[in-house]
């Protein structure tokens, strides 16, 4: 185990009604900006629900912030809460509200320029407005760690930053709020979870055997519920722990003492990029790719994995790694997401232009920071 140090200040309000627990949590003469997204939280009723939690405090709102939140966005709300002197943010939705909140927190006291280079020259925050979050979709974890990832679409460039100075004062998950989401976001949610787990475990081997079980439990759990959401909206048992599986894969807890690996997630971040295509999805796709590229590194665990997880120990070492490969496809392509580029009619011109983005800026990423440009083509390749 490496060292480490671990603080997750968030505090979590869990389960059925949560949200009417909302005014305690925030300072009675606040000046709240409500940020979310293109209005299913009208449609769901979670609107009202946060507005009757609300009563009687300052509440203005900003809406529209897309999925992949853009960064134009968000320094439109930026300038609204400059002009209404806003000193407190409420994030209700997903991933993107949560993350597009986070920024907007940052860039709204950012003193030294463009907000941008926070993101894109990774310039430490030293303020934020405090914020707090209502969840409506459980995937990202951003609801109780420091990440933002945020697009330029200008530019067609996704960046992701972290600073402990976003973390969400609280966060509020009523389990409830899974029952109104589309299967395409089930599915993308589910991915996206495991696939954080995968990229804190799927590594090469330390002596952590409590992180590993702690991963393990995750993988297991959303492999067992993540079918029931799919199969019915309204069981709320498996909505409530899908959503904390979500939750735990990326709260810090699994990612102390170990190794960190994020190349899909870097990876996949460019694809939605320039093709818009879900986070999630864009997971499904690298995943097996950099599993088969990084085989003899991920070697112990990537065989851990698949006996641990999915039963698989017949064969020599290399059958029973593209036996877990295989079968790990299986899984996401269950839920319905397929995880081979011309699937998203993603062309080869787009491998090119990925390729060429890396090369130029001679960033190298992975567990061990030595994954090239080089490997990254044959990443890509391997998922057309
Ligand atoms: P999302 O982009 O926040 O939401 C996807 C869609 O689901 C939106 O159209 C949204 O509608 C809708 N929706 C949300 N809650 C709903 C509900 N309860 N019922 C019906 N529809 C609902 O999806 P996400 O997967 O949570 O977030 C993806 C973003 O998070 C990506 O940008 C990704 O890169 C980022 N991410 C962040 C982290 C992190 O640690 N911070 C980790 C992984 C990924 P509305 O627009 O109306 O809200
Ligand atoms: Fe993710």
């Amino acid at each position: 185990m490496y060292n480490f140090e671990f603080r997750n200040p968030v505090k979590i309000l869990f389960g059925k009604e949560s949200i009417s627990k909302l005014s305690g949590e925030i300072p009675t003469d606040a000046n709240i900006l409500m940020i979310y997204g293109g209005g299913s939280i009208k449609r769901t009723g979670v609107y009202d629900q946060v507005m009757a939690a609300l009563k009687g405090c300052t509440v203005e709102e900003f809406s529209g912030i897309e999925a992949n939140p853009h960064y134009e966005t968000c320094m439109k709300a930026v300038d609204v809460v400059k002009e209404k002197n806003i000193d407190f943010l409420l994030a209700v939705g997903g991933g993107s509200v949560l993350d597009a909140t986070k920024f907007i927190a940052a860039a709204a006291l950012y003193e030294n320029g463009d907000p941008w280079d926070i993101l894109a020259a990774g310039v430490a925050v030293e303020k934020a407005l405090p914020l707090g979050a209502v969840l409506t979709l459980p995937a990202t974890g951003s609801e109780m760690n420091g990440n933002s990832v945020i697009t330029r679409a200008e530019r067609q460039e996704k960046k992701a930053f972290g600073s402990p100075l976003v973390m969400p004062q609280f966060s509020v998950l009523d389990p409830e709020c899974v029952f109104t989401l589309p299967d395409r976001q089930v599915a993308n949610g589910i991915v996206d979870a495991f696939v954080h787990v995968m990229e804190q475990y799927l590594t090469f081997k330390v002596n952590s055997p409590l992180q590993d079980r702690l991963a393990e439990s995750i993988l297991t759990t959303l492999i067992e519920e993540g079918p029931k959401v799919l199969a019915d909206r309204k069981n709320y048992e498996a909505a409530a722990n899908f959503m904390w599986c979500a939750t735990m894969a990326l709260n810090g807890m699994i990612a102390v003492g170990v190794p960190q690996d994020w190349s899909t997630h870097v990876i996949g971040h460019e694809l939605t990029a320039f093709h818009g295509i879900d986070h999630g999805r864009t997971l499904a796709i690298v995943l097996p790719g950099v599993m088969h590229v990084k085989r003899d590194n991920k070697k112990d665990k990537i065989l851990q994995y698949g006996e641990r997880i999915w039963g698989i120990t017949a064969g020599n070492e290399d059958e029973r790694i593209d036996a877990v490969i295989a079968r790990t496809v299986e899984f996401f392509e269950s839920l319905g997401v397929p995880c081979r580029l011309p699937e998203y009619d993603v062309p080869e011109s787009t491998i090119t232009k990925i390729v060429d983005r890396f090369k130029q800026s001679e960033a190298k990423i992975g567990e061990k920071q030595d994954m090239d440009y080089l490997e990254i083509e044959k990443i890509l390749r391997n998922r057309l």
